[in-house]
């Protein structure tokens, strides 16, 4: 059903902080073992070290229902990058590629994102492998992971006169 802006029973609206710039907010904080670059994998693995996602309130009450996943999608903030740079040489060896094309932190939006496994969950405390990110790297959503969702089939063309639509 598609939503427009109403609250639809047994959903809970709270007060959000005000948005700042594009209005994102930062709804918790990634613990990590890495605090430098150096040591931060490139991407993640199922297999990596435990992490924890702490989740602030008021957005930690909008965790109800996450442990039937087995995988979220992490999205967050990587705020130690610079947003400058266009094209990016990923080897240093003078051959360059598009921002757009590489999966780079350095991006005019620093977004990353990571599928991770979720192992447990202590209160408003996620506790997952698979991340990538720094210590005390920012928050910026979860999803279930979208394998784990059926396709809704858009309305085919005779399904009115068979009564599907
Ligand atoms: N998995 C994410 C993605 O594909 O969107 C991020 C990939 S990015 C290549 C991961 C690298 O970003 C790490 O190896 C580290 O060098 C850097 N990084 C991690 N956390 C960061 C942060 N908070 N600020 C800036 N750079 C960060």
């Amino acid at each position: 059903m598609v939503r427009l802006d109403e609250i639809r029973p047994n959903e809970v609206a709270v007060d959000a902080p005000a948005p700042r710039d594009a209005g994102l907010v930062y709804i918790g904080v990634i613990r990590t073992p890495w605090t430098s670059r150096l040591e931060c994998p490139r991407q993640g693995r199922d297999d990596g070290p435990p992490c924890r996602i702490e989740v602030f309130p008021p957005w930690d009450q909008a965790l109800d229902g996450i442990d039937a996943f087995s995988k979220l999608e992490v999205l967050y903030w990587l705020d130690r990058s610079r947003r400058d740079l266009v094209r990016q040489s990923p080897a240093s060896d003078g051959r360059t590629k598009g921002t757009f094309a590489i999966r780079s932190p350095v991006r005019p939006n620093p977004i990353g994102t990571s599928i991770a496994v979720l192992d447990g969950r202590e209160g408003n405390v996620l506790l997952v492998r698979g991340l990538d990110c720094l210590d005390g790297t920012p928050l910026l959503d979860l999803k279930p992971e979208r394998s784990q969702f059926k396709p809704i089939a858009p309305p085919q063309k005779g399904d009115f006169e068979t009564g599907r639509g």
